[in-house]
């Protein structure tokens, strides 16, 4: 998401006039991107800018920008407070950044985080920051309308809107015409896209229809399902198509229904379990990750086993596992108590993480013997004899090299694997 923000920043800059440049050392002006999703995000921004500081007493003209989340959250002090920081700008205001940067030339302190109603940056064509030039990302939505009682996001990044499809389709286009072999549509809540023209309502699954048909070789992600709204429709229309990736990352948070109700998360166990059972019975071959949060208010051991069961259960794929931090605001914050001890959530997530290893495992070692088309994406890390892309069920796979090319696919035949990456050659 801060990814695509990015970009859209660079944009409006680079029509203003202004130039990126690869060296800090030679940077005017400074932009950090910033994240309020749990505490060590911003505990890593505060340790970035002390790290600035240097700069900017060698550079007394360098200008110093927090955008994003924590502008949003965190306004007055990293005005007031921090000396830095020159300018502030939240998530819906990027389009007031040239203004602002004047302004604070001009020796004010630049301010803007109104959140917008309607703010989608539709009409502005990304300037593409990835360095593979295969992948990239669109935004399909900004915002959040769930309340989740853990998260920041509705308060950091807005009420949810949608945006038009015409201009997310325009903007596919554009990718694909630049060689882009593969788009992941973002949103917080894909499932609950909509936009009303008057005449037609399209929703997420329409949407995904209509830009999967842009180009049968154009592979298609995204990002994120909520187990709440997440159709058989949705599933129908991924398996209809080829080109729609096979592969839904659909957070489930917790396995334990009383939690989940805690979370706010509108769906138990149960309801989970049975959007599982959906995906697996209409798209047989669909991988599935999630998220989790361990130590969450008043969770206790047999809440915990519960989720580690449903990990189990699921076999998940992949998953992005993380230690709860209570969020200045949140519903948490207001109404409980963040009761479980850090050291009882550090061990429950070392817990998480092993059994997800395990998980991780098992899925790659189903993988082996078999044969998959692979979008290149480019050298593999360690060794540039070797290329490394990824199946349509969003696992790495590596393989030597000789002859094939970045953007291409090729089939795999997979030999061997590691919790994190199959490993193969040509078929
Ligand atoms: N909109 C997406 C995810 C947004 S944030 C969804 O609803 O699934 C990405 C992940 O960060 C969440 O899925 C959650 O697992 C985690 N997260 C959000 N707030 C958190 C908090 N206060 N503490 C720990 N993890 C959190
Ligand atoms: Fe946060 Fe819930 Fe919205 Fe995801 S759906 S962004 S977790 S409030």
């Amino acid at each position: 998401m801060n990814v695509a923000d990015s970009e859209v920043v660079v944009s409006i800059l680079s029509d203003a006039g202004y130039s990126q440049t690869e060296n800090i050392g030679d940077a005017g002006l400074i932009l950090i991107n910033t994240c309020s999703i749990r505490e060590n995000a911003e505990q890593r921004i505060w340790g970035r800018l002390k790290a600035l500081s240097h700069l900017k007493n060698r550079k007394n003209n360098v200008k110093i920008g927090i955008i994003g989340c924590m502008a949003e959250r965190l306004k007055e002090k990293l005005i007031e407070t921090d000396k830095l920081v020159d300018i502030v700008v939240g998530p819906d205001a990027y389009r007031e950044l040239p203004s602002l940067i004047a302004e604070s030339e001009a020796g004010h302190k630049a301010v803007n985080v109104l959140l917008s109603r309607e703010e989608t940056y539709a009409d502005i064509s990304p300037v593409r920051m990835d360095k593979n030039g295969v992948s990239s990302f669109v935004s399909i939505m900004r915002g959040c309308n769930n309340m989740c009682a853990y998260c920041v996001v509705p308060y950091v990044r807005g009420a949810e809107r949608s945006r038009n499809p015409e201009s997310v389709l325009k903007e596919v286009k554009e990718l694909c015409n630049m060689g882009y072999m593969e788009v992941t549509l973002l949103g917080q809540n894909v499932d609950s896209y909509k936009w009303n023209n008057g005449s037609e309502v399209t929703g997420f699954s329409q949407l995904l229809e209509k830009v999967a048909m842009v180009n049968p070789l154009l592979r298609i992600r995204f990002s994120t399902s909520h187990p709440k709204d997440i159709s058989d429709e949705l599933l129908y229309t991924i398996a209809r198509h080829g080109n729609i990736c096979k592969h839904i990352h659909l957070p489930a948070q917790s396995g334990s229904s009383r939690i989940l109700k805690l979370m706010n998360r509108e769906y138990s166990r149960e309801g989970y379990m049975d959007r599982v059972n959906a995906i697996r019975n209409i798209i047989p071959e669909c991988a599935i990750s999630t998220d989790m949060i361990t130590g969450f208010c008043t969770e206790t051991k047999e809440d915990h086993e519960e989720s580690l069961a449903l990990m189990e259960w699921a076999g998940f794929d992949f998953a992005y596992m993380f230690k709860y931090s209570e969020r200045p605001g949140t519903r948490a914050a207001r109404k409980y108590k963040d009761d479980v001890s850090e050291e009882i959530k550090s061990e429950r997530l070392s817990e998480m993480i092993s059994l997800q290893n395990r998980l991780s495992l098992k899925s790659k070692k189903n993988d082996v013997g078999k044969v998959f088309e692979v979008l290149i994406e480019g050298a593999s890390k360690r060794s540039d004899q070797y290329l490394s892309g990824r199946t349509t069920q969003n696992k790495v796979v590596v393989f030597p090299g000789f002859g094939l090319k970045t953007g291409e696919y090729v089939n795999v035949m997979i030999e061997r694997c590691t919790s994190a990456t199959l490993l193969g050659k040509k078929f």
